[in-house]
């Protein structure tokens, strides 16, 4: 997917290029330009419907053209279109030039970065690597990087001097993510006042997500693309809009503290069992469903930061360590979603907002030692819990 549309791009590039690439286009008759003499590498070679399409890009002794490129289509073993974008051969010296900075291309990176500093906390995408830049056909050196926020993926090209020659966008990105404001409570209604938020938010579809958060309700106030996510708590979609926030929040503390960054995201549904008001809120299989409690036990869940983050943490342990839920696997898998979500927050205390039978559901002040090991999944998991909440208040006094 990502060479695809690499090699498209490539190829418009190409196409788009003035002088000296020169193109050529054959559509299976009259004349055809001979191209046996290019040197070209591979990069791309599969079948459509009984036909082979291979994309080639043309080299010189090794080092590619930066925008050249040859695309064969064949059927039956036989070519029925080429069209191609090549270079004439660089000089001896231009040769000489490439080589040595292809030698030396770590050098020349890490110089590139302490005059560019901006672009150290990118991603790596495809390091540093010389080509041949058309028209004047010097060499340069080609790096992708990846911007971890926005997962933008852009191509750098600078030169011996260090300056930056060209920079293109890279790929077609299915969500286009906008930074919007939304209304929410930051740190929940206790701690927080209802304030303006930044979220990230895929313009493009309906509902609420993002490359590590999507949120859908089964009630029947949905969130339409169009709609500004500045909604009062009154309002029927204040729900999706603070949950979505929630989970945002602490998944960006995991990729910023520990660098995890998951390859999917953790799907929330909101009043689940709508129209009933339930107490739900468990995570099973890259989902948590929130019901809104039923005003006895639970009010107002997707309003309480400990639930919604210790259901996101479980996401999270799933993927990294894939521990049960029942037994002592399950009383770590409880023991470190409650560390987690009280370490971000900063407090002890679980359910605080949205239990209505007592102050709280559950805190990691709780303490119990080994040997008062019961078999409860909540029980023990405070063996561990209370451990690290220990930890975390010793730090919080010192
Ligand atoms: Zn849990």
């Amino acid at each position: 997917m990502k060479t695809c549309s690499f090699i498209f791009i490539l190829a418009v590039v190409g196409c788009t290029q003035e002088k000296p690439l020169q193109h050529t286009r054959w559509s299976g008759s009259g004349y055809r330009a001979s191209l046996v003499d290019i040197q070209t590498k591979q990069e791309l070679s599969s079948r459509s419907a009984g036909e082979s399409i291979t994309v080639s890009q043309q080299v010189f002794e090794s080092i590619p053209v930066h925008g050249s490129f040859i695309k064969t289509i064949s059927f039956k073993k036989k070519s029925i279109f080429e069209s191609s974008a090549t270079a004439a051969r660089p000089s001896q010296n231009q040769l000489k030039k490439a080589k040595l900075l292809q030698q030396n291309r770590s050098w020349y990176w890490l110089s590139f970065l302490l005059q560019h500093p901006d672009y150290k906390t990118w991603d790596i995408e495809k390091p540093a690597s010389v080509v041949l830049n058309p028209p004047d056909m010097d060499a340069v050196l080609m790096v992708i990087l990846r911007e971890q926020k926005t997962f933008k993926v852009q191509r750098i090209l600078f030169n011996t001097a260090l300056k930056i020659v060209q920079t293109d966008e890279m790929g077609s990105q299915i969500v286009e993510l906008k930074e919007v404001s939304a209304l929410a409570y930051p740190q929940g209604p206790i701690k927080s006042d209802l304030s303006q938020v930044k979220v990230l938010r895929d313009l493009n579809n309906d509902g609420l997500k993002n490359l590590k958060v999507k949120v859908e309700t089964e009630s029947l106030a949905k969130i339409k693309k169009e709609q500004p996510l500045e909604l009062l708590p009154s309002d029927e979609r204040f729900d999706q809009i603070q949950a979505f926030y929630f989970a945002n929040k602490i998944l960006n503390w995991f990729s910023e503290k520990f660098a995890v960054d998951l390859d999917s995201n953790v799907n929330i549904l909101t009043q689940v069992g709508f129209p009933e008001k339930t107490n739900a809120a468990f995570y099973y299989n890259e989902k948590i469903r929130l019901g809104t409690g039923d005003d006895i036990v639970f009010s107002k869940i997707y309003l309480d930061p400990s639930i919604v983050m210790h259901e996101t943490s479980h996401f999270v342990i799933d993927h990294l360590a894939r521990l049960p839920f029942t037994g002592e696997g399950g009383s770590l898998n409880e023991a470190f979603a409650d560390v987690f979500t009280t370490f971000f927050l900063n407090s002890p205390r679980l359910g605080e907002v949205a239990y209505k039978k007592a102050q709280f559901v559950r805190s990691v002040e709780t303490k119990i030692t080994l040997k008062e090991k019961n078999g409860g999944l909540y029980h023990d998991s405070a063996i561990i819990s209370g451990f690290f909440g220990a930890y975390d208040l010793q730090l919080a006094k010192n």
